[in-house]
């Protein structure tokens, strides 16, 4: 049974990302590992899971599991799962750029489970702890260190920062104030659960329609094996290198726009496979704001994706670049001392 302040409460307390982004001093010389990460805690929990998706995905090499099916599911999967990752996680949990209604964050949050990274609360912990630490000591995975490592290495060794439970009570504290990110925390095999369980409709669902349209049982179960392959393994390694990316492209290989004092980078190649998630140091420059898209041909899709939801009226408050809430604040100041004066004037 939760507390009881966990049942009703939205969650209200927001990472300071405006203190961190800009006061620090340019970090590019190569780095150690965070202190905090021993090389002989091996973190089996995410390195056994890793190696078994990726074992299972090069089995839809072979030409017998091969379908034009699969290589859709796992082409549609990538977008709608990438974004469960990339609106859901990053943008909505993390930095709670926008609002939407309980059910539709739920429901990318379950999508985002299905992705095999993270439980929220761990997701955005990580996240808040690299924005606040970008390429210094305790960066949990700044590819200053090594690409490698940056790119994956640092799931694979256990870091004490981010289980210690002053790190959530730091960066996560408004995510755990949510009863299903809360419960996920407290059984942390949960998310195994919900990635194998997307498996059945992945199967059942092609192996019915399949023996429906009169294929053999045999030729049906090949068939559903095939979309479970490309549409769930495939995908999921997929997902896994394209975010993976974000961590390590975006902090080595790219153009500056912005002095942030880190290394983030704008990369074009990251920003078209990532949904515009490539667009890293306009991101690290102001991490608030929901569109990354800094010039006219940066284009941010996750951004317009969420724009179109605006449209649909699932979301709402999105916040808008630091010079259009400067401009805002500004205006409001300006009108409430329009409006004291007038109060004086007539009293
Ligand atoms: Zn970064
Ligand atoms: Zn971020």
């Amino acid at each position: 049974m939760l507390p009881a302040s966990f049942m009703d409460e939205r969650t209200t307390v927001r990472f300071d990302f405006e203190s961190t982004s800009m006061t620090k001093s340019p970090s590019t010389e190569a780095l150690t590992r965070p202190s905090s990460t021993i090389p002989t805690e091996i973190f089996l929990r995410y390195l056994l899971p890793v190696i078994f998706v990726h074992v299972i995905a090069l089995l839809a090499v072979m030409p017998m599991f091969f379908s034009w099916t699969g290589l859709i599911a796992c082409i549609v999967g990538i977008h709608v799962f990438g974004q469960a990752i990339t609106m859901g996680y990053h943008r909505l949990l993390t930095h709670r750029s926008f609002h939407v209604p309980r059910w539709f964050e739920w429901t990318l949050v379950t999508l985002a489970l299905c992705c095999l990274q993270d439980s929220p609360a761990r997701w955005v912990a990580t996240h808040r702890m690299h924005h606040a630490h970008s390429d210094e000591g305790e960066d949990p995975h700044s590819p200053l260190v090594a690409f490698l490592w940056g790119h994956m290495g640092w799931l694979f060794l256990r870091n004490h920062d981010l289980t210690h439970v002053s790190s959530y009570s730091r960066y996560a504290r408004d995510t755990l104030q949510d009863p299903f990110y809360f419960w996920l925390e407290r059984n942390p095999v949960a998310p195994i659960y919900f990635y194998f369980g997307q498996c059945i409709p992945y199967f059942a669902l092609p192996m019915c329609l399949s023996w429906l349209f009169g294929a053999s049982v045999t030729d049906a179960a090949l068939f559903a094996t095939s979309v479970t392959l490309w549409g769930v393994f495939v995908r999921t390694v997929l997902v896994w290198h394209i975010t993976w990316s974000v961590n390590s492209l975006t902090h080595l290989f790219g153009y500056r726009s912005h002095e942030t004092g880190e290394n983030s980078r704008n990369n074009w190649l990251v920003a078209l496979i990532a949904a515009g998630e490539g667009w890293h140091n306009n991101h690290h420059q102001d991490p608030s704001s929901c569109t990354v898209q800094h010039r006219w041909w940066e284009f941010d899709l996750t951004y317009w994706e969420v724009r179109g939801l605006q449209c649909l009226g699932i979301v709402s408050d999105i916040t808008p670049r630091r010079e259009v809430r400067v401009r805002r604040a500004v205006e409001a100041r300006s009108s409430e001392a329009i409006a004291q004066t007038t109060a004086k004037q007539q009293s």
